[in-house]
């Protein structure tokens, strides 16, 4: 069966085989631009939150048997969806992934530990959860607005740090194969804004190093970068930097935008924002074809003038890919 071919009967009807609850909670023709950033774009084929592993495994086998293409979406900050929608099916991690873990007792100031947090966690909140405490390592976080788990299949990162400074290791649920398994870091290959996760694997929960500090001290750190966040980017609706930095530390995708004086540079109801060369906005009430439509004419106009083919860091979903500099969005 070719990944067309497929209805969301077949998904429910699969799933109903093994769990009648799972498949209860499976909604079809399900919102999905409306649940990212951007806050644009269509319906997903199918979309449920998973309360368990085991129902992880479930819609993961029932989408891969029917060959329908299926992704994990975090909290939608670095996710752009087609105006048409994505014919595929959509996972979010219900509570049982959302937990955090730090044991400080008897620990002194400048001894290490080791964090455990769960794939849904949202990054600014294991920031400042950390900062209470005073953990230290993990303070960036603060100003990025995705889970855990976006931010391992992105290694994000900002003020200087990267996830892959501080993670351990993380446990990894292959949909395609049925299986968990715990990634050291060099299976997870993470380099600028990539991984070696693709859409069948998820992040369920992850492991960080960090080290006591006090708390006012990083708590201090933690006010400043969110102070930082609010004087130089844009609020709105948006998803961050929309393109990878060509040549990281040294050449930024924002720098060569700017340098075209492409600040404000418009197309129907989506402009490069006049804050941030690298973020591109969308009005409200907007459309998710504009976004790509600015991303298209911003990487052509790049090319055109310096050389460099800038590719997308966002996530894009039932588009073409290709002439966005896309990642491919939709492939299982
Ligand atoms: C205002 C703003 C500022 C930002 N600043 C930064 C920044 O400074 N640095 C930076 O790196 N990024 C930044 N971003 C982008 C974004 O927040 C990060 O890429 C973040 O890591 C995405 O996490 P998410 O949960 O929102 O991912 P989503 O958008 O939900 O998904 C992104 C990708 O991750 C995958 N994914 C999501 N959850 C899981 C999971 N549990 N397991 C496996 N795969 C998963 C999705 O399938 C998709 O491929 C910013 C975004 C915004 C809106």
């Amino acid at each position: 069966m070719s990944a067309s071919e497929w209805h969301a009967d077949d998904i429910v009807n699969t799933v109903s085989a093994e769990s009648s609850d799972l498949a209860e909670k499976i909604e079809c023709d399900a919102p999905f631009g409306r649940h990212t950033t951007y806050r644009v774009g269509g319906y997903a084929t199918c979309a449920v939150e998973v309360s368990s592993v085991a129902e992880l495994l479930m819609i993961g086998n029932a989408a891969t048997s029917r060959g329908a293409p299926l992704a994990v979406l975090g909290r939608g900050s670095n996710t752009l969806v087609s105006d048409l929608g994505w014919h595929g099916v959509v996972i979010t991690l219900g509570p049982f992934s959302d937990w955090i873990k730090a044991d400080t007792a008897g620990l002194k100031t400048g001894e290490d530990l080791i964090i455990e947090v769960g794939g849904a966690v949202a990054m600014p909140v294991l920031s400042r959860r950390m900062a209470s405490i005073g953990v230290t390592g993990l303070e960036w976080m603060v100003g990025v607005p995705g889970s855990i788990g976006g931010a391992v299949r992105m290694n994000a990162g900002g003020h200087g740090a990267e996830l892959s400074d501080a993670i351990v290791d993380a446990d990894i649920v292959d949909l395609r194969r049925g299986e968990q398994e715990r990634w050291r870091l060099d299976r997870l290959e993470l380099d600028f804004r990539s991984s070696a996760l693709s859409n069948h694997h998820v992040v369920l929960s992850a492991r960080f190093r960090g080290s006591m500090s006090d708390p006012d001290l990083v708590s201090t750190r933690v006010e400043d970068i969110v102070r930082w966040r609010r004087e130089h980017q844009p609020g709105g609706q948006n998803c961050g930097s929309v393109f990878v930095n060509p040549v990281p530390g040294e050449v930024s995708a924002g720098a060569l935008i700017d340098g075209l004086g492409l600040r404000g540079f418009r197309i129907g109801s989506a402009e490069v924002s006049t804050k941030h060369a690298n973020f591109i906005q969308a009005d409200s009430d907007g459309q998710a074809d504009d976004v790509c439509a600015v991303m298209k004419s911003v990487r052509r106009q790049v090319f055109d003038a310096t050389g460099y083919d800038l590719r997308s860091e966002v996530r894009l979903f039932g588009f073409d890919d290709v002439a966005a500099g896309g990642h491919v969005g939709d492939t299982v």
